[in-house]
Formats: structure tokens, sequence, C-alpha cells
């Protein structure tokens, strides 16, 4: 099957803290309604995300999203894959927006566990443990983008994801 044409990524990425990613993107949709990151930065050692926040966000969310993410970390989660069609991938919680509506490429579904449902070609880890902790070490609210800036590292991730 040829490989999706969206959302490319990184391929020296990191697994745990990519994973990560994904478990913060659902935690704020579900906790703030903010919808998945409009821009993110992501690095073994530390990362940022970017969402759309039309009320100011401070510590105090900061604190509820560490929680809620770690919770599911806890969970340990297994991630697994779909490897399907376009149409097909309709019947998922997915955001197909970006793929042609007559596209009849492969896309890959990811799932973390049964918290998260996403579309994506990225590294994961195999179960939720293996990340470690996230702590959310700094944030920021810009009233003008109308964003919320979050910075984030991991603490006792599986050593299996490093060098
Ligand atoms: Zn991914």
């Amino acid at each position: 099957m040829p490989n999706p044409q969206f959302n490319s990524h990184n391929k020296e990425e990191y697994p745990p803290m990519h994973t990560a990613e994904h478990i913060i993107n659902r935690a704020m949709c579900r906790l703030f309604n903010t919808g998945r990151s409009v821009n993110a930065h992501v690095e073994r050692k530390k990362s940022r995300l970017d969402f759309l926040a039309t009320q100011p966000m401070g510590d105090k969310e900061a604190r509820l999203l560490e929680e809620e993410v770690n919770r599911v970390i806890q969970l340990d989660l297994q991630v697994t894959y779909i490897t399907t069609t376009r149409q097909a991938a309709e019947q998922y919680d997915v955001d197909l927006s970006r793929i042609p509506h007559d596209s009849s490429e492969a896309v890959r579904i990811v799932q973390v566990g049964d918290y998260d449902t996403c579309l994506c070609i990225g590294s994961h880890v195999a179960h939720t443990q293996q990340i470690g902790r996230v702590e959310i070490y700094s944030n920021a609210y810009d009233p003008e983008r109308a964003r919320w800036r979050i910075r984030y590292r991991l603490t006792e991730s599986d050593p299996t994801y490093n060098d």
C-alpha cells in the first residue's frame, strides 16, 4: 500500500514523546474542547504544543491537563494500528478533512487504547506506561492570537527507547 501523504513525521522522532503528544491532544479536546494542537514542535528532550483557546488558560489548566495525561499513561493502554482506505476510515472518529474525498490511498489509524484515535504515520510506544511521566513545565497564553502554548518533558521513560 502507498504511504499516506498527510501528517508526515520526522522519522527520528522519539516514540515516548510523540505518543505523549497524542494523549495530550485528546486530553485537551476532552477537558477544554480546544481541538488538537495547531502547531507542534516535538523533540526528544522537550516539546511544545499550541492550542487555539478563546478564553485565557494558565497554571490551573496546565495542572489539570498534566493530571489527566498521567492518569491515562498509568492505565497502560495498548497502542494499535489499523491500515485501511480513506473511505473505510470514515467510520472512525478521525479528522479526514485533509485527505481528498476521492482518495483511494491507504490511511493508517493509530489507537491509544479506547482513549484516542487519529490518523498518523509516526512512531509510537507499544503501551503507554513506556512513556513515563509527562511534566508540563511551562505554559503561556497569547490573547492576541488566542493561543495557549504548553511546554513539556518526560521523566521515567522506558529505557528501551533510549540510546
Ligand atoms: Zn503519531
